[in-house]
């Protein structure tokens, strides 16, 4: 098993990926803000399976945070971290700080205009512009043939994807699927803000997405009704929570559905609520035919 090598100067990233590309090498590659846990594991494993080189970065990425946010307290562990992409044999980690990532003079920023303003670019006005602007970033330092990203952050799949198909970028994404707690909470580096009551609370979230999709799958044609439902279960069983949005939409250009019956296609039931202590976003994706 030959040691991971950690990268932290993108311009020998940029040479390592040229070199493995012109060795016929496959690159897969999964962005992340560190503090991995079993979904950024899931990324890991399906790019392994799938590509001769793996390459984690490893950068909480400043300008995706609002002003107000948590970007100085957000949990960092590189040493776990490490340990973790050792266990799944990962190639190479990227690591950059802020100086190296955005020199001195940075000023070209990728905005995705209408999706990025939806649902969290609504609640977060911005940070679609800090991802986007990154993950292109992250692209050109890495040259990956694939991309990984969760499901979880549905709105950033959607995201990259338009960005990607907009600007030409030749690189496959690949969407991988929630992996969640046993109780149902998705998996987030940010849980660990979370007391365990309050992720014992948390499951209602699922509970309530669950619910959704089953009231949208019988029938039911008014998405009012299915987002009243799946407030009820989120109030009665976390105490405070602010519901910021639940939104029935399609997965594409996140336009509302208004009349369910007459809609064919995937539908994306989304949600973000605070907690005393966190933001929680999740969703669920399903076909209505
Ligand atoms: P983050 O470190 O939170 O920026 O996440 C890095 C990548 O891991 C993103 O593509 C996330 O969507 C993905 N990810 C985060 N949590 C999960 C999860 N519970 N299941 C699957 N993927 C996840």
């Amino acid at each position: 098993m030959s040691e991971i090598k950690i990268i932290k100067e993108a311009k020998a990233m940029q040479e390592i990926s040229e070199f493995l590309r012109l060795s016929g090498k496959k690159i897969g590659f999964v962005p992340t803000m560190g503090y991995l846990h079993s979904g950024h594991i899931s990324l890991i494993k399906k790019a392994k399976e799938e590509c001769d080189i793996v390459i984690v970065s490893i950068y909480v990425n400043p300008t995706q945070f609002l002003k107000d946010e948590d970007f100085e307290t957000y949990p960092r562990d590189f040493d776990a971290d490490y340990l973790s992409c050792k266990n799944e044999n990962v190639d190479y980690i990227f690591n950059p700080d802020n100086i190296e990532m955005y020199k001195r003079n940075h000023m070209t920023n990728i905005m995705i205009s209408n999706i990025s303003n939806k649902l969290e670019g609504e609640i977060r006005p911005g940070h679609f512009i800090g991802v986007a602007t990154v993950v292109l970033k992250l692209f050109n330092i890495t040259k990956p043939h694939v991309s990984y990203f969760g499901q979880k952050d549905a709105q950033q799949c959607i995201v990259i994807k338009r960005l990607v198909e907009d600007l030409n970028v030749d690189i496959k994404i690949e969407t991988c699927e929630t992996i969640r707690e046993d109780n149902g909470l998705a998996k987030s580096s940010r849980n660990v803000y979370l007391s365990e009551n309050e992720k014992n609370n948390a499951a209602a979230l699922f509970k309530s997405l669950s619910i959704g999709k089953s009231l949208v799958l019988q029938g039911i044609n008014d998405p009012d009704s299915v987002i009243l439902e799946m407030s009820k279960i989120i109030k009665e069983e976390i105490p405070n929570a602010e519901i910021q949005y639940i939104s029935v939409t399609d997965n594409e250009l996140l336009n509302n559905i208004d009349e369910l019956n007459n809609y064919k296609g995937e539908v994306l039931i989304s949600l973000a609520v605070k907690t005393e202590k966190t933001r929680l976003i999740d969703n669920v994706l399903f076909s209505k035919n």
